[in-house]
């Protein structure tokens, strides 16, 4: 059976980084919606326009337009596999749309690792990768505001799978090493 695995945890945790590892070891596509939505806007697309200032300022996107994304980008090949959602779903409509649209498909979620960290370790790395990587939706205020976001929005999802009995949590404090092992524990896989 193809494994559709869901990537949750606040901005920071390293998701992105055990998604495209886990992914290139597993052949499971990597579905980052925050990595589609900055190619459309460095690209200058219809999209890329409509969404720019959303993201500069730390706010979601709207529900519609990101399911639909994932509906387009789960049909293709490359997602036969399975796939990895990083960074999808983020608040519970859009996990109620997933759930609608995969059950319209005869399957659904195969598991959720639920990346914990805490707040402090997670404004310490925002400001570390702040750094590194010059993103634009990382200055101090923009970051505050993710995490703000991220609380309100999306950390109800952490109750809302625990109730489908789908949570696997991770302390995602370590090392990449070691946080890998611990998300392939959870999974399973090895
Ligand atoms: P990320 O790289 O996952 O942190 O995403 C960067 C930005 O893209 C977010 O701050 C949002 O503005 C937008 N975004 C990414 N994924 C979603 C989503 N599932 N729903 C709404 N907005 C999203």
């Amino acid at each position: 059976m193809s494994k559709k695995i869901i990537f949750l945890g606040p901005p920071g945790a390293g998701k992105g980084t055990q998604a495209k590892l886990l992914a290139a070891k597993h052949q499971l596509a990597h579905i980052s919606t925050g990595d589609m939505l900055r190619a459309a806007v460095a690209e200058g697309s219809e999209l890329g326009k409509q969404v720019k200032g959303i993201l500069d300022s730390g706010q979601l996107v709207s529900d519609a337009l990101i399911v639909q994304l994932i509906e387009d980008r789960v049909k293709k090949s490359d997602c036969a596999r399975g796939y990895i959602l990083d960074g999808f779903p983020r608040t519970v409509p859009q996990a109620e749309a997933l759930k609608a649209m995969l059950a319209a498909a005869g399957t659904s979620i195969s598991a959720v690792v639920s990346f914990e960290l805490s707040e402090e370790s997670v404004l310490g790395r925002l400001t570390h990768r702040a750094g590194v990587e010059a993103r634009a939706d990382d200055s101090a205020e923009v970051q505050r505001e993710r995490l703000r976001v991220y609380r309100e929005q999306t950390s109800p999802l952490i109750q809302y799978y625990t109730n489908a009995k789908l949570l696997r949590s991770v302390d995602a404090s370590g090392s990449v090493d070691d946080v890998q092992k611990l998300v392939e524990a959870a999974l399973d896989v090895k």
